[in-house]
Formats: C-alpha cells, sequence, structure tokens
C-alpha cells in the first residue's frame, strides 16, 4: 500500500487531498474521476488509511498503528469496499452500504466506504445510494472512483467533491516501469509508449506479455485493412472493440504502427522505430506502400482518436475509423499501394 508521496503523477489530485488532511477540512463524500489506470483507487486506499489512522503525521497516515495494520491487511472494520459484481453495483449490495453507515463505527474513529466503478451502480442502488448522501450519516466518508462521471445521477455527482485524476506523460510511466526489477529501458519506453500514459494500462501489458501478441495483431490487421472491403472492415472493427480505454489503446498502437512505416520508409534509421522488436516485419510492409498512403492514414487515425476524446461511442468511432481506412487514399489517382500488393 503506498503513502501519498509513493504516487507518481497526479499532482493535482494529490495535493488536493493533502490539503483537506492537513486542514482537517474532509468532505464527506470525494468523486476520483479519471481513465482507468492512473492511480485513482491507489489513491483513494491511500486516502482512506490516512483517514482512518490513529497517528497521523502532518499530511498522511503513519503506516505503523493497529488502524493502518488493518487498512493494509483488509480488515479494518470500519472501512467499507464495494465493487461492482457481475459488472454491477446492486440494490443489496446499496443497502448493506446504508445499513453499515448508520453503526456506530467499531473502533470510534470515521468511518470510511470506498465505491469502485461507481458508475456500475444499477438504478435501483444509485437511487438508494442518493437517500445515504442526502444525509450523510456524520463521521462517514465516502470516495467514489469513476470512468464515467456522466454515467451517475446528477444528484450524486453535486453531492460529492470531484478529484480529477488524469493520463501520465508518457515519460513519467517509462520512469515508473523501469524502476520495476527485470524491466530493461527499452522495454519501459515502447510499454509506456503503448500504454497511452495509464499506468495501469503498461503493467497489464507488462505482465500479460500481451505487448507482442497485441502488436502481432496489430500487424496482422494492417495487412488485413489493405485487401478489406466494408464487411471485413467492420468485422475488423469489432474484433478490436472494447471498452474506451482499450479502444483507445487500439488506436495509439494503430497510429504508433503506421508512424513507424511512414518513419522506416522515409529515413530507414532503424533507432526512429518505435516497434523496434518487429523491425523486419515494419521493414517489409513499409516496402509495400506509399508515403502519400501512410500519411493519409495517420490522418484518419488522428480523427479517429480525437472523436473518441470527444465521448463519441468506442464501437462506432471504430466502425467509422476502419470504413475509412479501407477506402483509397484521398486525392490519389489508384489506390496508393505499390504494384507488389498483391
Ligand atoms: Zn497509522
Amino acid at each position: 500500500m503506498k503513502f501519498f508521496n509513493e504516487i507518481y503523477g497526479q499532482n493535482n489530485a494529490l495535493d488536493l487531498l493533502r490539503r483537506s488532511f492537513a486542514r482537517q477540512m474532509i468532505s464527506h463524500a470525494y468523486l476520483f474521476c479519471g481513465p482507468s489506470g492512473v492511480g485513482k483507487k491507489t489513491c483513494a486506499k491511500a486516502f482512506a488509511r490516512a483517514l482512518l489512522c490513529q497517528r497521523p503525521a502532518e499530511e498522511d497516515a503513519c503506516g505503523e498503528c493497529r488502524s493502518c495494520r488493518q487498512v493494509e491487511g483488509g480488515n479494518h472494520p470500519d472501512f467499507l469496499k464495494v465493487e461492482p459484481e457481475g459488472g454491477s453495483i446492486k440494490i443489496e449490495q446499496a443497502r448493506e452500504i446504508q445499513r453499515r453507515v448508520t453503526l456506530a463505527p467499531f473502533q470510534g474513529g470515521r468511518q470510511v466506504c470506498l465505491i469502485d466503478r461507481a458508475e456500475s451502480m444499477t438504478d435501483e442502488a444509485a437511487n438508494c445510494f442518493l437517500k445515504i448522501l442526502e444525509e450523510p450519516p456524520a463521521g462517514v466518508v465516502f470516495i467514489l472512483t469513476c470512468v464515467q462521471p456522466y454515467a451517475l445521477l446528477a444528484t450524486v455527482l453535486s453531492r460529492c467533491q470531484q478529484v480529477l485524476f488524469q493520463l501520465l506523460p508518457v515519460s513519467q510511466v517509462a520512469l515508473i516501469l523501469a524502476r520495476l526489477p527485470g524491466v530493461k529501458q527499452e522495454e519501459a519506453d515502447l510499454t509506456a509508449l503503448l500504454s497511452g500514459g495509464s499506468v495501469g494500462q503498461a503493467f497489464e501489458l507488462l505482465e500479460g506479455g500481451s505487448l507482442a501478441e497485441s502488436r502481432k495483431r496489430l500487424a496482422q490487421t494492417i495487412d488485413a485493412i489493405d485487401s478489406a472491403g466494408p464487411g471485413e472492415a467492420c468485422r475488423l472493427a469489432g474484433s478490436l472493440s472494447g471498452s474506451r480505454d482499450e479502444t483507445l489503446a487500439w488506436i495509439e498502437g494503430l497510429m504508433l504502427w503506421y508512424r513507424d512505416l511512414l518513419i522506416w520508409k522515409e529515413s530507414e534509421n532503424e533507432k526512429l522505430i518505435i516497434n523496434r522488436d518487429f523491425l523486419q516485419v515494419i521493414k517489409e510492409q513499409a516496402s509495400r506502400r506509399e508515403a502519400a498512403l501512410l500519411i493519409d492514414r495517420l490522418g484518419k487515425i488522428e480523427e479517429a482518436r480525437n472523436r473518441l476524446s470527444r465521448n463519441a461511442n468506442p464501437r462506432l468511432v471504430l466502425d467509422v475509423l476502419f470504413l475509412n481506412l479501407c477506402r483509397p487514399a484521398e486525392g490519389k489517382q489508384g489506390d496508393g499501394f505499390s504494384a507488389s500488393r498483391k
């Protein structure tokens, strides 16, 4: 479990939490909003430990008292954690929150209730939770985390202090990864680039060994696009579609890949290639494509990324992108491929 000063990035969020803790100006409900994998839950646990600590230092928990050890061990009786079960937070879980927070704290201090992915509450659960928030029991602090605040009831939103979390700069993610045992600098740099600024995503890529696998899929997808008609384009889009973050990761991956193809085409400098471990594939794919086509595709992918960041539906963004990608480059005679295409 991390102390505040061990959490990287998110300085705005951390400053706000540390300040309110140092002054003991604690709200009864916080909403930690931001993309997944950027440290919301890590911060929520650190904040909960600080709130429950029996001998807090100026701006953080002591890490040693009984209460701190209980939070660490996951058995603090006044720390209630709620997360989606089977995809949603259900009415029974909301009723359990209601029951627990009306009891006096077991250890005489505060009670803290952490609700992870709060936007996954069913309508019934959200309405039940709203009633709790409308008359918040004294000494109870709610910490909600969410990726999509617009999916919460406006009345819940307005009763929480919002704490915003952001994607980290790629260089910062690389720094975090390079400190892990057994991770080489080159691997850290590449993973950070592919993570799009989400440490959680980067860990997943590293742990699952899925880094090479997902890029193998990218390489195959890029070849498949070239011969795809509209039906096949939609099928390809469907095979990659997932959550907003997953979709963003694929789009960023495609962008980096086409970037590599273009860089190789224009410079033949291996050092400038990001997907360096796929160098042979990059060289071979670049040799079959013209620079104008690659530039056109990069433009279309960037457009898709912008649409996604403006909250468009992820599946729809991918469908439109792949339909655009399988069309010939704009303003070009022919299809922009070299003669050796087939
Ligand atoms: Zn403590």
